[in-house]
């Protein structure tokens, strides 16, 4: 790749990062035997990436103890799907930072398009969780998304940059190589078929990556990974691989199974190595 910009060198250097989260779904039995298919495989995984799988809360602590069995070639990293920010307290139903830490979680889900919509999730809670998750060392994906009306009225960037910039108040640079930004378009989350165009995804990174710029510098903001969720299945895979700004997927349903997950990874690396080929 002959690279002429400070994104472009970075293109080439940012790790690609691709995680699923099963949401409601496995019971702990199903949630264990899928960690173990995919560490045996990722022990000798082909590809140069980051891997998380995010379980349901009830299944964090043994599949832990599956990952933490197996040496991994690559990282794959243990993820819960929400938190509450607080360390402890009368919060019936929440779950801490420290209580993941100790289910031995080091990633947490925030923002999720479901989360702000069907359970009051507010840019300020977002940040709240945010910076909490740092904190307690956890890394996080930071989910972001406009719903179908926003896109409608033409404010998709305005919007994007306010859920940004609120989520990362007060969030220092140097946390930066600790956050994922996932750009997740609530119409394109668990519908048939609705996945983003790849002129969509294109605009749109290019945009949060720009909101970075103007947050953080140039530097930092080159070096973030900004991965795409919203429908994505294996053979959509290449068209988000080879487009500049985008460094990984969040999947939901096409990588419930392990098998697909490892398809879409392998998927996703192979068609990037080929971008910096031919690029
Ligand atoms: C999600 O909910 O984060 C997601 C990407 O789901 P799906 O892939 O099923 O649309």
């Amino acid at each position: 790749m002959i690279a002429s910009s400070p994104n472009e060198i970075r293109f080439a250097q940012r790790r690609p990062w691709l995680g699923t989260s099963w949401k409601m779904n496995k019971t702990v039995a199903e949630a264990m035997e899928y960690a173990r298919l995919l560490a045996v495989w990722a022990q000798t995984a082909p590809v140069e990436a980051s891997i998380a799988i995010l379980p349901p809360f009830t299944a964090l602590a043994r599949v832990a103890e599956v990952l933490q069995g197996g040496v991994t070639r690559i990282p794959v990293q243990l993820g819960a799907q929400n938190m509450h920010w607080e360390d402890a307290g009368p919060f019936t139903g929440e779950i801490s930072p420290v209580m993941l830490r100790d289910a031995g979680a080091n990633l947490v889900e925030i923002g999720h398009f479901e989360r702000r919509t069907a359970f009051g999730e507010t840019d300020i809670t977002v940040n709240h969780k945010l910076r909490s998750a740092l904190r307690h060392n956890l890394s996080v994906v930071l989910c972001v998304g406009e719903d179908e009306s926003t896109r409608d009225f033409g404010v998709v960037q305005e919007f994007l940059s306010i859920q940004l910039k609120i989520a990362l108040h007060e969030v220092p640079a140097s946390a930066l190589s600790d956050i994922v930004v996932a750009y997740e378009p609530g119409w394109a989350i668990g519908s048939q078929g609705s996945s983003a165009s790849a002129e969509q995804v294109s605009t749109v990174h290019r945009h949060l990556r720009s909101t970075l710029v103007g947050l953080y510098g140039v530097d930092h903001a080159t070096a973030t990974r900004i991965v795409y969720g919203g429908s994505v299945t294996c053979e959509g895979v290449s068209t988000y691989a080879s487009i500049p700004d985008v460094d990984g997927l969040f999947v939901g349903r096409a990588a419930w199974e392990v098998s697909d997950f490892v398809r879409i990874i392998e998927a996703f690396c192979a068609a990037r190595a080929g971008y910096h080929r031919t690029a």
